[in-house]
């Protein structure tokens, strides 16, 4: 096949059945999504729907039952390096620096020191760290750390960004700037967002499209307005949020 379309992932048909002690519970039925290069998907609904879950599936740390995902056109049988996964706790190390926090990946994949400096330097600079280098992460407010948790999986250049509830434990105000970063990151590098949240703001906010897991369907909508940082203050935001709650809950049937 020729890689013409934009398409970065596409999930096929896919099953996941999690078996627990002889008990089934099956999670996606006969499901299939299309994620395009440097889209931003926001993924919403209740707690216990499946939503860490297809984020485990596109960083392929777990198969589909039945179906296959592909990754550029690829069949994505394990994790990949250019899909950075920032699960729900900052897992940062406490007895590293800031700094080092960030340059960890970078020494993984074995990457000059020289190089690595550079990096580690435009990666602080770029989320506003340029200060809390030298810092240790218990220095750091809430709002800081997950700026620096964000900074590690930046510093690897991906090309996917995969984020499971990143932003839940902060204040309104360091939320909404966090949002902004990221919004601008994936826009200004082409990175590709799927962002699992369960904040109706944050999901209209920052997704081109979102799905939702509500009543017993799993919905795609559309979502024309996003990606202005001024788009919070408009009413259009507020009819957005407004009628995705109403599918949240199941009142109202897919269009
Ligand atoms: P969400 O992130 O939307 O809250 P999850 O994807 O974590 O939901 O879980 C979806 C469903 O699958 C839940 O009912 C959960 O109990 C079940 N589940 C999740 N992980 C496992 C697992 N490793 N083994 C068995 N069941 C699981
Ligand atoms: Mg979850």
């Amino acid at each position: 096949m020729i890689a013409l379309s934009n398409e970065l992932f596409r999930v096929e048909n896919i099953d996941l059945i999690y078996q627990i002690e002889k008990k089934n519970r099956q999670v996606f039925a006969d499901f299939s999504l299309s994620i395009e290069r440097g889209q931003r998907l926001a993924v919403i609904g209740p707690s216990g729907c499946g939503k860490s879950t297809l984020l485990h599936l596109l960083a392929g740390l777990l198969q589909p039952t039945r179906g296959t995902i592909y990754y550029k056109n690829q069949p994505l049988r394990g994790p990949h390096q250019t899909i950075s996964v920032m699960l729900q706790e900052y897992g940062l190390f406490a007895w590293k620096t800031v700094a080092q926090n960030i340059e960890l990946p970078l020494q993984l994949q074995k990457i000059p020191k020289n190089q690595r400096r550079t990096l580690v330097k435009e990666t602080l600079e770029r989320l506003g760290l340029a200060d809390e280098g030298r810092k240790f992460p218990a220095q750091l407010s809430g709002g800081q750390r997950q700026r620096v948790a964000i900074g590690r999986v930046l510093v690897q250049a991906p090309e996917v960004l995969l984020m499971d509830e990143p932003f839940s434990a902060l204040d309104a105000i360091n939320r909404e700037y966090l949002q902004n970063i990221i919004l601008h990151l994936c826009e200004n590098e082409q990175i590709a967002l799927v962002i699992v949240t369960h904040n109706v703001e944050e999901a209209v906010f920052l997704g081109q499209k979102i799905l939702v897991f509500g009543g017993r369907q799993i919905s795609l909508i559309d979502n024309e307005h996003n990606g202005r940082t001024d788009y919070r203050d408009t009413p259009q935001f507020y009819i957005q949020c407004s009628a995705l709650r109403q599918m949240i809950r199941g009142d109202k049937n897919e269009t």
